[in-house]
């Protein structure tokens, strides 16, 4: 999964619910659940849990917290390490050195990230919610995510080419 940076600063916004759908049966006996309705976080696979990052790339933009309240407000500002065409770390294996405040999610931290944005599908299973519809393990089709107008996807600049990110915050992650 990806991470995120975050930086300091005056307002921020909060991040919004969303309700889970229902299930469908089939041949009136119910579907075999998949392992995100069934399982717990802390219950995952290795496996099962990096299949759960929808590949947004939403947590890897720039993102100002308000020094007093704790909100947070994105930014369209990413990562230098994302490729903003891709919406892919360029250097996933070695993100930690490259970017040192890059954070490496665990089940611990999730309920802690506020910052999280409401699409995340870590903070959807950790609130008790399903995944939605354009989620690469729901649709079975990895551009689901990007035509959904969910991820990043040429939607943002690198922090490379951008004065001052705190001129760049946007509404449309929460
Ligand atoms: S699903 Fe969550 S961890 Fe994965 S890229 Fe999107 S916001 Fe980041
Ligand atoms: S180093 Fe990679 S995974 Fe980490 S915030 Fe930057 S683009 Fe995202």
């Amino acid at each position: 999964m990806r991470l995120a940076k975050l930086r300091k600063k005056s307002k921020a916004t909060k991040p919004a619910a969303e309700a889970a759908p229902k299930r469908a049966a089939k041949n009136g006996k119910p579907a075999q659940e998949p392992f995100w309705r069934t399982k717990s976080l802390k219950e995952m696979s290795k496996e099962e849990w990096e299949s759960l990052c929808d590949g947004c790339a939403r947590c890897c933009t720039v993102k100002f917290e308000d020094t007093d309240t704790g909100l947070v407000e994105f930014t369209d500002v990413a990562c230098r390490q994302l490729d903003t065409k891709s919406c892919r770390c360029k250097n996933y294996a070695k993100r930690k050195t490259l970017v040192p405040d890059c954070i490496a999610l665990t089940v611990r931290m999730i309920g802690k990230l506020h910052w999280l944005p409401s699409t995340c599908a870590y903070r959807l299973i950790d609130e008790g919610k399903d995944l939605y519809w354009w989620h690469p393990l729901v649709s079975g089709d990895p551009n689901t995510v990007h035509k959904a107008g969910i991820s990043v996807r040429n939607k943002v600049v690198s922090e490379d080419d951008v004065e001052d990110a705190e001129k760049r915050i946007i509404r449309w992650i929460k």
